[in-house]
């Protein structure tokens, strides 16, 4: 809980920032405009530096630098294997650094420094692991006695990429990774709360040696970089990451030039506890969902379902690993929990918390310690006895709150776990194997784990049900979002072709 322990990492790493700029056709680079807005330190409110602010003129530039790269640049037309040998040549630089990075999203976002590290480590495996599935791809043939028919994987031109705060550098690079190695190119619009490791991810597309143009980095806010981006006509893709909301917003916005889009939105995603299962890794895991990565997680498991015999008991012990989560200076090794992204969302949470204690108990948490009174800083938080219809049970809150609520029997579990919009992970703990199966293929989420925290496997199909997304993303599913599929049909032989036209 220490705020003074690693105190002195703050200011080394904070000397180390400079100011941000775009990055557009291989050029670091300020707004045309002229315009910049602050980017602000998590644990302590203070500033940490200005970021260009981009609007309609600068997206324009980065979109007009993509297109060219596209159209006349070598980027499209590289074997492969050569575009892999760039993205491992990324995933090494990134590797190097990978401390730096990790320290500057802390500072950035107020991510503990041990997670943002291994988030670090899997943005460069991003990059290894896509570069090995370009290699492998392969596409379909048809054969019949007088054709072959066969497909052809194409990239489509200029891609879009909008994404949020939460991990934004891993985040970041789960789009750019697969986007670069598909032949595409591409205008990264990072979230306005955390720019500082986009920037850094520039600087290492740069030294990579990655053509000019081909991955463009554009700074600012929503509605006046971001709209502009899906807006522009010389965009075909738009691969998006954040708020349901915002999602709808894009895809409106983007029918008007007929988008692309995959859309990877919220969640309130569920975890269904049996009396039958190992409480103990249950426990583990239940914690661990919700409270790591300082709860701003798209697949935090925020709603315990919990059968009624071991409900209590679940609750009980729930909620004291929670008051032991160890919350404090994202700097500090030992922090387990760190402050919350923004002074306006921590309100928002903190918000949440209030309408909480009048929709069920507050068990956990709740309140900001004394001598934590800087920052955004709030602890790991259980609700418990929460009701379906509660706003709490319903909508995404997105930080350290998880709620509780019991059930009888299997048909119940299903029918609350489904009882929301959201449909992105679920989580499911019984010994019983096949009940697990039953009830995770009856649930409607994109992603269920039985038995087991969220451990991703990059081949697998990642993405959400109802208002969790559009689209799966990851392994080859990415490559059918960024390329086009095109069809070539070969006439083997003479075939019988009608003969219009010949007055017969
Ligand atoms: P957000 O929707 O507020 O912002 C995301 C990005 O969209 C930002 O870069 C923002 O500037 C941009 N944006 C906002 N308005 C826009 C507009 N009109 N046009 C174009 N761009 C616009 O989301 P956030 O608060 O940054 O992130 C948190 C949300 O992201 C949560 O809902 C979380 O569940 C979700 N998320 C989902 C996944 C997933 O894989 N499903 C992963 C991480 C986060």
């Amino acid at each position: 809980m220490s705020q003074t322990a690693t105190a002195s990492e703050r200011p080394r790493v904070k000397a180390r920032v400079r100011p941000v700029e775009h990055f557009i056709d291989g050029r670091f680079q300020p707004s045309q405009a002229g315009g910049a807005f602050e980017t602000i330190d998590p644990a302590t409110n203070e500033v940490i530096t200005t970021v260009a602010d981009g609007l309609e003129a600068d997206i324009d530039l980065a979109v007009r630098a993509a297109r060219q790269a596209f159209e006349e640049g070598p980027w499209p037309r590289l074997r492969a294997a050569e575009r892999a040998r760039y993205l491992r040549r990324i995933a090494e630089l990134i590797e190097a650094a990978d401390a730096e990075i990790a320290e500057v999203e802390t500072l950035d976002t107020g991510l503990p420094i041990t997670q943002a590290r291994g988030q670090a480590r899997r943005a460069a495996q991003n990059f290894h692991f896509f570069a090995a599935q370009i290699e492998t791809l392969s596409t379909a043939s048809y054969q019949t006695g007088d054709f072959l028919n066969y497909t052809l994987l194409k990239p489509v031109g200029v891609a879009g990429l909008i994404t949020p705060w939460n991990t934004p550098f891993m985040l970041e690079t789960w789009k750019v990774a697969p986007c670069l190695a598909a032949g595409d190119t591409c205008v990264l619009k990072p979230a306005e709360w955390s720019p500082l490791s986009a920037s850094r991810l520039a600087a290492i597309i740069a030294e990579a040696g990655i053509p000019d143009g081909v991955c463009n980095v554009v700074h600012g806010f929503g509605e006046t970089c971001g709209a502009p981006l899906v807006e522009h006509p010389g965009v075909q893709l738009i691969s998006f990451t954040g708020e349901t909301t915002t999602g709808s917003t894009i895809i409106a916005n983007g029918a008007k030039t007929l988008k692309r889009c995959s859309m990877e939105l919220g969640g309130k995603s569920p975890v269904v506890v049996f009396a039958d299962a190992d409480l103990e890794r249950a426990v583990d895991a239940a914690v661990f969902g919700v409270f790591s990565l300082n709860g701003e997680r798209c697949t935090a498991g925020t709603r315990l379902l919990i059968e009624e015999p071991i409900y209590d008991e679940f609750v009980e012990r729930t909620a004291q690993r929670a008051g032991q989560v160890r919350l404090g200076d994202p700097f500090d090794p030992k922090t387990e929990l760190g402050p919350l992204i923004h002074r306006d969302h921590y309100e928002r949470v903190k918000s949440y918390v209030e309408i909480g204690r009048q929709e069920g108990r507050l068990l956990a948490g709740g309140e900001r310690p004394q001598h934590l009174a800087q920052g955004n800083y709030l602890p790991a938080t259980l609700i418990a006895d929460v009701k379906p219809r509660a706003r709490v049970f319903q909508e995404e809150i997105f930080g350290p709150v998880v709620v509780a609520t019991p059930f009888n029997g299997e048909a119940e579990a299903v029918r609350l776990a489904n009882d929301v919009r959201y449909g992105l992970a679920a989580y499911v703990w019984t010994r019983d194997l096949q009940r697990g199966q039953r009830v995770a293929q009856a649930i409607d989420s994109g992603l269920v784990w039985l038995n087991s925290q969220n451990v991703r496997d990059l081949r697998t199909p990642f993405g959400g049900s109802k208002w969790s997304g559009i689209g799966r993303e990851g392994g080859t599913y990415s490559f059918e979002f960024y390329c086009d599929l095109q069809t070539v049909h070969v006439a083997l032989g003479e075939h019988s072709i009608p003969r219009f036209g010949t007055g017969g």
